[in-house]
Order: C-alpha cells, then sequence, then structure tokens
C-alpha cells in the first residue's frame, strides 16, 4: 500500500527538525510518523542523514539564446544537473517578443521542455513588448494556465528586451490583477552603455571592466526605482539576483513597511566578490549583475542570516568555454551567465551544515518560500499531501566541486576547487528516485510541467 519508506532520518522543514519516518504513496508523501512499517514498501534507513524537500531553483534560463548563441544547457542537460544538486523544481523564463503572445510563447518552451524534463519545471514569463496593450489582456489566460508570474527587463535596452517604466506599471498593476507577481532583474541600462562607450574608447576591455561598467550604484538606481514604482501602486514585486548593499536596503525597507516585496539572491554574489574580475579566467565570472564588492557581500549574507532575503535561486546560464573566450580580448563580446542549478542546494547547505545558517532556514530559502512566492501548492515543504519531492543529505559527506563531477553539457564552472561539507545522497521528484549516490537515475521526460495557483493576497 506504500511504495517508499524512509526510516529514521532528521526530517528538516523550514520550522523544525526531527527524527522520523516518511512514507510515500503514489507520488506523494503519505504518512509522517514514527516506527512506521508497511511491509510491501521499498524501505530506506536514513540514520544519520537529513530529510529535506526538494529545492526549487526559481531562476534558470535553459537553452536560451543570448549573446549570439544558445545557453549550453538544454532542458535535459538542465534539470539532470538540478536533479543531481537535490533540486526537483525548475523555473525557466520564456521570452515573449514583439508580436508574440505569452500562451504561444510559453507553449513553445513548453514542448521542447516535456520531452527532456527530468525534474518538475515551471516557466515565468518575461514580457518584452505589451504589443500596443494587446498583451495585457492576455494575462488572465496565462494565469489559469498556471504561469503566475511575469518578468521584465529594466536594462538590455539595445538587446530590445528593456521595459520602460510605464510599461512597468502596466504589468505590476495587470499582475496584481490577475494573481501574479512580477520579477525585476533591475540595472540602469543607459549608464551601463555609457561606461561601455567610454572603457572601449580607453582601451579598457578586460573583464574587471564589466564590474567597472555596471557597479554598486547602476543596480541600486534601478532597484530603488522598481520598489518605488512596486510601493506607488501597491503591486507585489519580486527583484531577482540582487546583488548590491544599497539596492538591498532599500527593498528590505520597503518590506519592512508592510510592501510586499521579496527579494532573491544567488550563490554567486554570496560567494564571490569583483576581484574575480582580475583574475586570468576572469571572464568565466561575466554574468550580470556582476558580482560586487565586500561591503555588497556581507550584506547579502546578513540578509540570508536575519531572513529579510526571501529566496536563493541561480540564474543557472552556462556558456562553453570557447564562447566565454569571444571575450578574451572585449569585456561586451563575452556571453553573460555562469552555471549554477545543481550548486545552490549543496552550497547553501554546507553553509548550514558549518553553522552559518541552520537547515531549517536553508529549506526555508531554497523551496519552502519559492513554493509559496510562486504558488507551487503541492511544493515546497515535508507535509503530508504534498509532492514526495525529496532529497537525502548526508551531512559528513565531504565534497569538492569540480567539472568532473558535475551533470551539466557545460566544460567548465566558477565553482571548480569548491569544498563543501555535507552533500547530498539521492534525490526523490514525486517519490521517484532521479540521483543516487554520484550517478543520475531519472529519465527524460519524466518532469512535469507546474501549474501554479494565483496568490491569494
Ligand atoms: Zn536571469
Amino acid at each position: 500500500m506504500m511504495d517508499l519508506l524512509i526510516k529514521n532520518g532528521t526530517i528538516v522543514t523550514a520550522n523544525e527538525s526531527y527524527i522520523g519516518d516518511l512514507a510515500v504513496d503514489g507520488g506523494k508523501i503519505a504518512a509522517i510518523g514514527k516506527n512506521l512499517s508497511y511491509s510491501s514498501a521499498k524501505t530506506i534507513d536514513a540514520s544519520g542523514m537529513l530529510v529535506l524537500p526538494g529545492a526549487i531553483d526559481a531562476h534558470t534560463h535553459l537553452a536560451m539564446p543570448f549573446g549570439g548563441t544558445v545557453s549550453a544547457d538544454s532542458y535535459l542537460a538542465g534539470t539532470r544537473a538540478a536533479a543531481c544538486g537535490g533540486v526537483t523544481t525548475v523555473f525557466d523564463y520564456p521570452m515573449q517578443r514583439k508580436g508574440k503572445g505569452i500562451l504561444e510563447t510559453v507553449e513553445a518552451r513548453k514542448e521542447m521542455c516535456d520531452p527532456e524534463a527530468c525534474v518538475d519545471y515551471a516557466f515565468h514569463c518575461i514580457v518584452t513588448d505589451l504589443n500596443d496593450g494587446a498583451l495585457l489582456d492576455e494575462f488572465q489566460a496565462a494565469a489559469d494556465y498556471g504561469i503566475t508570474s511575469f518578468k521584465c527587463f529594466l536594462v538590455y535596452k539595445k538587446e530590445g528586451m528593456m521595459v520602460d517604466d510605464a510599461t512597468l506599471i502596466k504589468v505590476l498593476l495587470k499582475a496584481k490583477e490577475v494573481g501574479a507577481i512580477t520579477n525585476i532583474h533591475a540595472e540602469n541600462p543607459d549608464v551601463i552603455d555609457m561606461n561601455i562607450e567610454k572603457f572601449k574608447k580607453e582601451g579598457k576591455t578586460s573583464p574587471w571592466y564589466h564590474y567597472m561598467s555596471r557597479p554598486e550604484f547602476v543596480e541600486a538606481e534601478a532597484d530603488k526605482r522598481a520598489v518605488h514604482w512596486a510601493k506607488s501602486v501597491e503591486a507585489p514585486l519580486y527583484i531577482v539576483h540582487m546583488a548590491d548593499k544599497e539596492g538591498l536596503e532599500a527593498a528590505v525597507l520597503a518590506k519592512r513597511q508592510g510592501h510586499d516585496i521579496y527579494i532573491e539572491t544567488c550563490p554567486q554574489y554570496l560567494e564571490f566578490t569583483c576581484d574575480v574580475y582580475n583574475r586570468e579566467d576572469g571572464r568565466n565570472f561575466v554574468c550580470s549583475p556582476p558580482m560586487k564588492g565586500v561591503e555588497s557581500q556581507k550584506a547579502l549574507w546578513e540578509a540570508v542570516k536575519n531572513g529579510t532575503i526571501d529566496t536563493i535561486a541561480t540564474d543557472h546560464c552556462p556558456f562553453m568555454s570557447y564562447e566565454k573566450d569571444w571575450g578574451k580580448d572585449d569585456f561586451t563580446k563575452i556571453p553573460n551567465g555562469c552555471a549554477g542549478v545543481e550548486n545552490l542546494y549543496p552550497y547553501m547547505l554546507s553553509a548550514a551544515n558549518e553553522g552559518i545558517i541552520s537547515f531549517n532556514r536553508a529549506v526555508e530559502l531554497c523551496s519552502t518560500n519559492p513554493a509559496k512566492i510562486f504558488g507551487c501548492t503541492q511544493k515546497g515543504s515535508l507535509t503530508v499531501g504534498k509532492d514526495a519531492d525529496i532529497v537525502i543529505y548526508d551531512p559528513k559527506k565531504a565534497f569538492t566541486i569540480s567539472v568532473s563531477n558535475m551533470h551539466s553539457d557545460y566544460d567548465h564552472t566558477i565553482w571548480e576547487g569548491k569544498m563543501l561539507s555535507g552533500y547530498p545522497v539521492q534525490t526523490y521528484v514525486r517519490g521517484t528516485l532521479v540521483y543516487d549516490n554520484g550517478a543520475f537515475v531519472g529519465k527524460a521526460g519524466y518532469g512535469q510541467f507546474v501549474k501554479r495557483s494565483p496568490r491569494t493576497v
């Protein structure tokens, strides 16, 4: 009557940790208790292990056309890597373009993703053009379809992806009306483009000038502007990959004032500073926004610890070495993005294992909060009735990240050599084992589209 029984592990939720048994039936968590026993169930002894809800990476770009190429991980490779890092749901970002609708954009990507996905997946839809307002009429249908979040870029003006402030306000309001939330990538494009032009004229073309062209205050201005509009029209806002102290402080202040504002950061902003752009392999670290100075890094960690940052996601968007090399002598030719989906949960759990945050907080940041914010009602917690998305984690296992033990298609990683304390040993998606002790054991096409619920607030 039960398919799977995980015994004697320490079950961790966002609120508590306790030793217990967890039973799975039909892909759902069917029972949690002490001394459970089902003779027919496959039984696993998890003594000494942590039993965690699968992580939700709320920010990835798989098979994404960008920077004159396509990101190196297909839906297959990216979700395979996710499975091996304890991520059981991946959010991807289909991009609507001028003249196109939301549903046709999303459905085209769903068609690509569905046969390849190894873990469950959801979509935020990037909005780049309202088609003279017609697109707004489609927001309700998108929400009904399960797309309850949209994204706008306040940057990438030349690339035709940016929206102006009026468009942003229209999106904020319409998203709110249909029970959705608006995600924002906040940087100021005019100042970036001005700086780039200046540095190029001066022959300053090393990766360091990627950082120098979009430093702290360039992100902060756009963070603050996004917060200002969201506050002014009383619409929910989710700021993606927050990387600077000043913007963080503005968003935190607005949260404290009671506004519906959420903050995401990424492991790369917690681990690295802008110093990486002076390294020989600095181009491999080029992503936008760039890593910032140590003051921002400290502020981000503080917000991770004190609860004001809501989620950790990755912005996973790897490119091959030869593509990164296009910018060897010109930082503007480096495709922006780094790998991360397989490192997210192990990195945050390692921080917990080292006592920097609690395991409960790591679960909250990587699973429970993204599920709540984005309406994944069946996910994000080890609770009876939810999907059996489960990670078994060995806190004693030491692990050193290397491209050779990752499961993506890329050929290098910014995480090379990073030592972690503790590591996932098994990942289950809806009760099915997809990762087992270093090996991917899942199947392409197993992952399902997560139809999300509208916000109730
Ligand atoms: Zn992104």
